[in-house]
């Protein structure tokens, strides 16, 4: 049975002005179509390389709709007016660059730059933050198959680890709770050790570190039910983002290519099934760990809430928030928070330039999910078509 509104697109789009509704819909419109996706890419970094000022329109367009703004004063804007309908936010200085020890230390530097923003802000309780941004998937993926390190290599795994734990010690002080986002399954080994390793230091009174556990992996939902074992054991809470996964065709290519069994579950039914089990069984233990649905996934959603009713966990329960990106699927968002849930928006913000390849991606993303554009473009129809009327 529903018991939230989903399709309640004046809630959905409070914030949104006619002209903001009528971008969206162009956008998605757009990105339904995978050529002009493809055609879109291709013009972008021709104009790039030829320094042809393109900056202007990402930034009105695309930029906009997805990204909380070029730098932090903007992106607070956007925060507050979130919160002015019990949305809250995490900020992520979404710059993409190469790997060395210089990005890496930048990349540290940000994070703690966004803690520093989020510190004394209710309305920004958590910040996230890669672990390829700290250091090299090469370490991490030697480390994943236990295979030593060369000294020069020990030395760069020693200053990784050091910026994790910069960034957990900074968090803690700050009362900033903290997102490790997950990454490919050949290097996610090392990082669920490092992350299991701060939570016994960190987690001891409540969850301060989240791991992200992807359900399209095969065999996670047997990881979180170790993990409950180790932080009984342990005495740490655990605090888990639970999300689908973002590297399905990244990780069936490199199956394939490199002749192992896939890790990913064999259809979508699968994974679906794993992320609700997950659901269930942390909720079962809502005073262990700490749940962060990341998902835009209606069907997830209204899953967890019949399951938290039937358990009895209440809907604004500490240990229980809903997020999803800054820019989609904003009928689960605002009706979720309407009813009391914590619910929370991933707000990338930067350079428009250094945040292309970010914007890239939701594009690509998008055009992968038909499903989820369509509903997108027919919620903003709905509420086009309601403001008209209202207007007669
Ligand atoms: C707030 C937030 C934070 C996130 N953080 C991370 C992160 O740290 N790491 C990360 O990897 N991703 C992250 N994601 C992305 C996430 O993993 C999903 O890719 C994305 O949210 C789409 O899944 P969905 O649950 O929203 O909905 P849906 O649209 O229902 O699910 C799509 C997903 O289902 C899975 N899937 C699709 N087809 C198949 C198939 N044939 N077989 C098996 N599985 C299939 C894939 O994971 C696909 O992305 C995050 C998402 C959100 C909203």
């Amino acid at each position: 049975m529903k018991t939230i509104d989903f399709d309640d697109t004046e809630t959905a789009f409070e914030l949104k002005s006619n002209i903001e509704l009528k971008r969206a819909y162009f956008l998605f419109k757009i990105i339904s179509y995978p050529f002009l996706v493809t055609l879109g890419k291709l013009i972008v970094s021709v104009s790039i390389k030829f320094r042809l000022p393109v900056d202007l329109i990402i930034k009105k367009t695309v930029f906009d709709h997805f990204c909380a703004g070029i730098d932090d004063s903007d992106s607070i804007r956007v925060v507050s007016l979130l919160a002015s309908k019990n949305v809250n936010s995490y900020l992520h200085y979404s710059v993409e660059a190469a790997q060395s020890e210089e990005t890496y230390e930048k990349c540290l530097k940000s994070t703690l730059k966004t803690i520093e923003i989020s510190k004394n802000n209710p309305n920004l309780p958590f910040i996230v933050f890669k672990p390829t941004g700290y250091g090299s998937s090469e370490l991490l993926e030697k480390k994943s198959k236990s295979i030593s390190f060369t000294p020069i290599e020990q030395d760069q795994w020693n200053k990784m680890v050091n910026r994790f734990r910069k960034t957990f010690e900074k968090a803690k002080l700050s009362n900033v709770k903290v997102f490790v986002d997950a990454e490919e399954s050949w290097i996610q080994p090392a990082i669920d050790d490092l992350v299991e390793n701060f939570m016994i230091k960190f987690n001891n009174k409540e969850a301060l570190i989240f791991n992200t556990i992807q359900m399209y992996r095969k065999g996670r939902l047997e990881y979180l039910k170790e993990l409950k074992n180790k932080a009984i054991k342990g005495k740490f809470k655990v605090g888990i983002k639970l999300v689908r996964g973002a590297y399905m065709e990244k990780e069936r290519e490199r199956a394939i290519k490199m002749k192992y069994s896939n890790p990913i579950c064999d259809n979508k039914n699968d994974t679906d099934q794993q992320y609700d089990d997950g659901v269930e069984f942390m909720f079962k233990h809502i005073n262990l760990f700490s749940i962060f649905i990341g998902s835009h996934n209606e069907k997830s959603i209204e899953k967890a809430i019949a399951i938290a009713k039937k358990l009895l966990v209440p809907s604004n329960h500490k240990n229980l928030s809903f997020g999803q990106l800054y820019g989609m699927s904003d009928n689960l968002t605002f009706s979720l928070a309407k009813n009391k849930y914590n619910s929370i928006k991933y707000l990338p913000y930067g350079p428009v330039k250094e945040v292309i390849p970010f914007l890239i991606r939701r594009a690509e993303e998008n055009t992968s999910v038909s499903g989820q554009t369509n509903r997108e473009l027919n919620l903003i129809e709905s509420e086009v078509n309601r403001r008209n009327k209202v207007s007669i």
